[in-house]
């Protein structure tokens, strides 16, 4: 299916690695031209060398933490007029809600409610006079199912969530969309680190940990970033543009509901 996007610009937050680049690859392989970004330059720089590689789109890079003033003004340096926009960042720590500061609070809602809103703010309007925008920010699956020690992520995507709901269908009748992409259990960096984490104050291994976590979800598996992107670039397609503020979850099942 040829999903639109020939000649479309992205920029992509946080995808040298992970959910972010699965997104970033699966949109070069529809020939749309990106920027990605990410703190880390050498690895940045080698993931935009493995994308060239892979697709024959123009891949350009901005190196810097998406959840600070420079680092957002070096992404739109690089591009300053998306397309496609996709909101990325790290995720919160976790922990008891007891112990967190007033700079923990202040941090989580910065990358995962203020920088996402912040880059919607600075791309929405030029996409809005071109008639097309897409605009996906990838959240978890904390916002339709709380997570206990991951107080700070269950609050500002959820604040995030809030802020699409309602700017979405402001925005729709000019071809600009905007929807949230909600992970559950997806095979990265992330998800091992946070084993490494419950293997170290359980005693436990991290590999019976991974193991543990895939038999208990529907799939027997956990998810794999190629399907995340794969997904993320259909909602950025052409013919995603009556798709409009929704949260699309992604884990397996995982999430026991009836609708
Ligand atoms: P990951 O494998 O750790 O990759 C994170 C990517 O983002 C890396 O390229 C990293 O590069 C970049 N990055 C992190 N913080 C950044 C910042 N402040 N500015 C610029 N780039 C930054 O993580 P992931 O699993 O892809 O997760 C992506 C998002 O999905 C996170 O918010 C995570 O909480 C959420 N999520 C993931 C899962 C899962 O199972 N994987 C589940 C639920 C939610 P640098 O470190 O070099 O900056």
């Amino acid at each position: 299916m040829d999903l639109g996007l020939k000649s479309r610009t992205a920029l992509v937050c946080a995808a040298s690695a992970g959910l972010g680049r699965a997104c970033a690859l699966a949109l070069a392989k529809e020939g749309v031209s990106l920027t990605i970004t990410g703190r880390d330059r050498d690895r940045l720089e080698a993931t935009a060398e493995e994308l060239r590689r892979l697709t024959d789109v123009r891949i350009s890079t901005a190196a810097g933490d998406i959840t600070t003033d420079e680092g957002r003004a070096a992404a739109l340096l690089a591009c300053p007029n998306p397309d496609i926009l996709i909101n990325n960042a790290g995720g919160p720590p976790p922990g008891d809600f007891r112990d967190f500061s007033e700079e923990d609070w202040q941090a989580a809602l910065n990358a995962n409610l203020l920088t996402p809103i912040a880059l919607i703010r600075a791309t929405l309007d030029c996409m809005i006079t071109r008639k097309f925008g897409r605009i996906i920010n990838i959240t978890s699956s904390a916002v339709k199912s709380p997570i206990p020690s991951l107080g700070l992520s269950n609050t500002a995507r959820t604040g995030l969530t809030g802020f699409v709901a309602g700017l979405s269908r402001q925005v729709a009748r000019h071809n600009v969309t905007i929807n949230n992409l909600l992970p559950g259990a997806f095979n990265t960096d992330r998800l091992r680190k946070t084993a490494e984490g419950t293997a170290k104050s359980s005693g436990r291994e991290v590999d019976d940990i991974l193991a543990e976590r895939a038999a208990a979800n529907p799939t027997r598996r956990v998810g794999e970033p190629e399907e995340f992107g794969a997904v993320c670039a259909f909602l950025c397609s052409a013919q995603a543009g009556y798709i409009v503020g929704q949260n699309i979850l992604m884990d397996g099942g995982a999430f026991n509901s009836t609708m």
